[in-house]
């Protein structure tokens, strides 16, 4: 059972980002539905959630704890 075991296990700081991720994501789709977002807004918004997702890639390939 230890290849299952290390499956389920998954990295802590992995799933850290994964979260900021979600976060960055959550927060921008309720503020574009709370009122019209302004282009500047937008494309910080963006900016952020590529941030994001740019970080959780590069722990991916440095820890290689990709699932
Ligand atoms: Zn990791």
């Amino acid at each position: 059972m230890s290849g299952f075991a290390s499956s389920v296990l998954s990295c802590l700081d992995r799933e850290r980002l994964e979260e900021e991720l979600d976060e960055v994501r959550v927060r921008g789709r309720n503020l574009s539905r709370l009122r019209r977002l302004t282009a500047f807004e937008r494309a910080a918004l963006e900016e952020r959630e590529r941030t994001a997702r740019a970080r959780l890639r590069n722990h991916e390939m440095e820890h290689g704890c990709e699932r």
